[in-house]
């Protein structure tokens, strides 16, 4: 006859046994990249369970009733932590802020991306203050390991075809000195120009300033939309929830969103003189008072929608803050102004002089349609 208590053993020991067997099970498959993913210092579980004499599971040793006891206390509540919790809070390197949490979902595996390739968006001062987004396109010149360079060299990924020199720095001095988050593109705008329509010939370009991109010829739409989606879409995906979350939280303010891009002195033959432009399309509401302020200054040359319009290129100011009724506008910095660190942080100040004059009117932050 079974007495209660040796029942309870043998349920106890049939249970770690069972958990014993999942753990190992999942180890084997995709579930162990979900448990690495999920469960926090997984590998370290992992680890101490391997080394554990007790998979025999014999009711009557020691090992057998740490085993129970290290089951229970450990993996149990990992795995009902991560029930309870938004498991994309546990991302490596994110912190459990809310700015955090809401992008840290984003991140999509897929046939492009590998394990040491990195995210497509970095999220820059995520606990500032301010209704202020910054976003900047062309902040990287980075290619997936697995489009091998595109098959270009070194010399060309670093020229200004491949990103926008220098202004990712700028971009984070600016996030500093505006107290806002800044949103940066992870991948070169030769993979997929994040300013730009999906579709458009100038997305995936075959050629740009007279280089010929050998990695993007003839591509079928399965390698275009790989492309979408793991580099150009959760980019897109960070800026709407940063600005959707600045919007909820704000008090009743609409946030305001400025793109920071960088020029080429030279295109085509021609010398550009300008040394700052102010793009925008519809809304003036920020663009003509900081095309003021930097005209105060006599030295400056500045461009109004030049050396590029608006009018003419800007996916990512129509779609998240023109057709949202955001307060907006694009900033260009010549590249040879911001070639190296003095220099970033001399323009970040005088472009950063000029927003953060302009950004004190608060009358701004709302929504309106022009
Ligand atoms: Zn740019």
């Amino acid at each position: 006859m079974r007495s209660p208590s040796g029942d309870r053993h043998r349920w106890g020991a049939a249970t770690v046994r069972l958990a014993c067997r999942m753990i190992f099970r999942l180890k084997t498959a995709a579930g162990h990249l979900v448990l690495q993913r999920f469960i926090p210092d997984y590998e370290a579980i992992k680890a101490t369970v391997s080394m554990l004499p007790c998979l025999t599971l014999d009711p009557s040793s020691q090992a057998d009733k740490f085993c129970k006891i290290f089951t229970v206390g450990t993996i149990f509540p990992s795995i009902w932590w991560v029930l309870l919790h938004d498991p994309s809070n546990l991302n490596e390197g994110h912190t459990h802020h809310p700015m955090n949490d809401v992008t840290a979902n984003l991140v999509i595996p897929g046939a492009l991306l590998g394990a040491g390739d990195p995210p497509p968006f970095t999220l820059v001062n995520p606990d500032g203050q301010s209704p202020v987004v910054l976003v900047c396109d062309h902040a990287s010149n980075v290619i997936p390991t697995a489009l091998d360079q595109l098959g270009l060299g070194p010399e060309a990924l670093s020229r200004h075809i491949a990103w926008d020199i220098g202004a990712a720095r700028v971009a984070r001095l600016l996030a500093a000195r505006l107290d806002g988050p800044a949103v940066l593109a992870g991948y070169s705008r030769l993979v997929i120009d994040c300013n730009r329509s999906p579709g458009d010939p100038t997305s995936i370009a075959e050629v740009s300033d007279g280089t010929f991109i050998p990695g993007n010829r003839n591509l079928d739409d399965a390698a275009a939309e790989s492309r979408l989606n793991e580099v150009f879409w959760p980019y897109h995906h960070a800026i709407t929830q940063i600005l959707a979350h600045r919007w909820r939280h704000g008090h009743g303010r609409a946030p305001a969103l400025i793109a920071i891009h960088s020029f080429t002195p030279m295109l085509n033959g021609f010398r550009r003189p300008w040394q700052l432009g102010v793009l925008w399309n519809r809304d003036p509401r920020l663009a003509l008072p900081v095309l003021a302020r930097f005209r105060t200054d006599p030295e400056l040359c500045v461009g109004d929608n030049e050396p590029y319009s608006g009018r003419e290129v800007g996916f990512t100011m129509d779609t998240h803050g023109g057709a949202a009724g955001l307060p907006h506008v694009e900033i260009e910095i010549r590249q040879d102004l911001i070639a190296d660190d003095a220099g970033c942080e001399r323009w970040a100040t005088v472009v950063g002089d000029a927003l953060a004059a302009v950004l004190a009117d608060q009358t701004l932050y709302r929504v309106q349609h022009y």
